[in-house]
């Protein structure tokens, strides 16, 4: 499977701001943030996208949702709340083909849709 910009990113083959790692998983900020807070969570294992995921990597996903809502307790910001986004193929708007969760926060956000 292809090996994207997150992948080097895992590997340390190019820098990112990291703000949380373990065995399975990594978040950093988004390079080009759409909220005042947009970090990235993405499993280290190879999945394309959201289509791609593995009857046995169900959990995988869960473990990305519940490090986004950690992270978002820790920082503060879980009362205010926040948005967390899926993004999978052309017309979701995927753009890096290594699946990842967008955490949006730090201001009320708008309505989302086409
Ligand atoms: P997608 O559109 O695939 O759901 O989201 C990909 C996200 O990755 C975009 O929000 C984009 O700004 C971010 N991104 C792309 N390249 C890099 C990079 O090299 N470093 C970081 N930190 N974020 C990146």
């Amino acid at each position: 499977m292809a090996e994207t910009i997150f992948h080097k990113i895992i590997n340390r083959e190019i820098p990112a701001d990291i703000v949380y790692e373990d065995d399975d998983l990594i978040a950093f900020r988004d390079i080009a943030p759409q909220a005042p807070v947009h970090v990235l969570f993405v499993p280290k294992a190879t999945v394309a996208t959201l289509n791609d995921v593995e009857a046995g990597q169900a959990e995988l996903l869960g473990r990305l949702a519940v490090a986004a809502a950690r992270y978002a307790k820790a920082q503060g910001f879980a009362e205010d709340g926040y948005r967390i986004v899926m993004n999978c193929n052309g017309h979701g708007g995927q753009t890096v083909f290594q699946i990842h969760l967008h955490l949006l926060a730090g201001a009320p956000l708008g309505h989302f849709g086409t």
